[in-house]
């Protein structure tokens, strides 16, 4: 492991050392629920590979790994009816809002008009 991945917070979580809820996980990724909560069921995806963000990305990586989004939004909009739409959110670099530097994908469930906005 290196110092990189033995710091840091998504590491972390996919090796069980700081708790999370998890809603997806097979060997390329996990799937949990974002703390911030922005909507009830907001999720964050993550590679397990310690993948910067998409910039980090070859083409294999991007085949690999992005091939879950729809699979994660299908499950999360299958969990609740009153789910009607999700936005798939991804800042790349602090510029774009990035925090966290371990790639993630925001996966963010609408039901109103006046859901709040990330
Ligand atoms: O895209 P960005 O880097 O801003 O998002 C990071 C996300 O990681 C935030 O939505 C934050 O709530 C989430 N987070 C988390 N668990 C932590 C720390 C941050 O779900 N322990």
């Amino acid at each position: 492991m290196t110092e990189l991945e033995k710091d840091c917070l998504f590491c972390k979580i996919i090796r069980g050392e700081i708790p999370s809820y998890t809603v997806f996980e097979n060997d390329d990724v996990k799937a949990f629920l974002d703390i911030s909560q922005v909507t009830k069921g907001h999720t964050l995806i993550i590679p397990k590979k310690h993948l910067v963000n998409f910039f980090d990305y070859s083409q294999e990586d991007a085949a690999r790994f992005l091939q879950y989004i729809p699979v994660v939004a299908q499950a999360i909009k299958e969990s609740d009816p009153t789910i009607k739409g999700l936005n798939v959110e991804v800042n790349n670099g602090e510029i774009a809002g990035q925090v966290v530097m371990h790639s993630h994908i925001h996966l963010i469930p609408r039901r109103s008009e006046n859901d709040p906005i990330s």
